[in-house]
């Protein structure tokens, strides 16, 4: 029977760099890493991320970098944010037309959320010479090549100040309640001190690609944040026109959160951003297909599943099994309980569940060979760390 029961990992989309105006990667002038696609940034980029989120009923999670909407010069006063220091007088790309279409776009958007990224994602030294990929991780006293750290709690305090006022200065809406660190993580997230700033602006997701060498644990919860790996690099930072048909479909005991950047969903001429959409709705329906995975809702919903997948227990009983939540519940911040969701193959009988209330919640019936498939449940937990589940003979 064990083998019939899985808690599945939810696929959350999750896109880096979204933000900007305009595309180049200006690295090799001193500039900022952007996107990657040499054009200016359009509404209809921000219209295919929320048009796949509204056809597969997902809030796609957008990693914002903010610095481009700065318009009060908020990036004067913020060390190392940009190559001009205190003569920040703004983007040279900002176009307040096709910006305030964007905004509008954006407050009404129902399938965009947005996670906090960076002000320009990349570093500049004192003198505004191009330090380094990545805004948080920087080379020990700013000298190039050597060891990357987590910059100080006053440097990180500025970064977030910063965004935040230019995020309430734009007049975006919608609470920010995620966050991954541009260019992933260079230092063990042990000592809690990004987790502890996080928590304090209301952080309570964070999202970063890591080694098993810096980190064993694929997922965990330090300072009421609860992290987990993007387990999934979709394809190449700056891809666009990809055919979402070439991608393949994933392992469950690799998969998870899905790693892709904006303009991984972009046509070089904007106004064919929507043809490959089909193709990514075919392709989330072909990874949650695989038994393993289930569709995540929005980033709170993949976060808590990740974390009943690596922290739960599931024993064999006589007609059933047992999954043992007390890990979890051990870790769980602020006590909560959110509702676990298993996959059951039709194989297995009519599943019936003691201690929660578990209701269908999608059917995976494969349409050709009849009763082969299998079906996910939500159990809304009733406090027991323990949830039974037997099968009718
Ligand atoms: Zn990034």
């Amino acid at each position: 029977m064990k083998n019939f029961v899985c808690i599945p990992k939810a696929l959350q989309l999750v896109l880096d760099d979204i933000g900007w105006f305009y595309g180049a990667d200006q690295r090799s002038a001193g500039l900022p890493s952007r996107t990657g696609i040499n054009r200016l940034h359009v509404l209809e980029d921000y219209q295919v991320v929320e048009a796949l989120g509204k056809a597969i009923g997902q809030k796609i999670n957008c990693m914002l970098v903010i610095g481009e909407w700065d318009r009060e010069g908020v990036l004067r006063k913020v060390p190392n944010s940009n190559k001009w220091g205190e003569d920040w007088n703004g983007s040279l790309y900002y176009r307040p037309l096709e910006a305030e279409k964007i905004l509008d776009f954006l407050n009404s958007s129902e399938h965009i959320e947005f996670g906090f990224h960076g002000l320009l994602h990349d570093a500049w030294t004192d003198d505004g010479k191009f330090l380094c990929d990545g805004e948080f991780y920087l080379p020990e006293g700013f000298e190039k090549g050597k060891a990357k750290r987590l910059v100080s709690d006053d440097h990180l305090r500025k970064h977030f100040d910063a965004f935040y006022q230019i995020y309430e200065n734009v007049g975006f809406k919608g609470k920010i309640r995620s966050f991954a660190s541009p260019c992933g993580i260079k230092e063990d997230p042990a000592d809690g001190r990004l987790t502890a700033i996080l928590h304090e602006y209301g952080i309570r997701f964070w999202h970063n690609n890591i080694s098993e060498k810096m980190c064993a644990f694929p997922s965990f919860v330090q300072n009421g944040v609860i992290f987990n790996k993007k387990a999934i690099s979709l394809c190449p930072w700056e891809v666009y026109d990809l055919d979402p048909d070439m991608i393949p479909t994933y392992d469950p005991s690799k998969s998870g959160i899905i790693g892709g950047h904006w303009v991984n969903l972009m046509r070089y001429n904007p106004k064919r951003n929507f043809e490959y959409l089909d193709g990514w709705v075919r392709f989330f329906q072909r990874q949650t297909r695989v038994f393993g995975h289930i569709l995540s809702k929005d980033v709170e919903f993949a976060h808590f599943q990740q974390l009943y997948h690596f922290y739960s227990k599931i024993e064999e009983t006589e007609n059933g099994v047992l999954i043992d939540l007390s890990a979890v519940d051990a870790i769980l911040p602020d006590g909560i309980r959110p509702p676990l969701y298993v996959s059951i193959q039709t194989k297995a009988g009519k599943p019936i569940c003691k201690n929660g209330v578990m209701t269908v919640y999608e059917e995976k019936i494969d349409p050709m060979k009849f009763k082969e498939g299998f079906c996910n449940y939500k159990i809304e937990r009733n406090g027991s760390s323990i949830v039974e589940i037997h099968f009718e003979a």
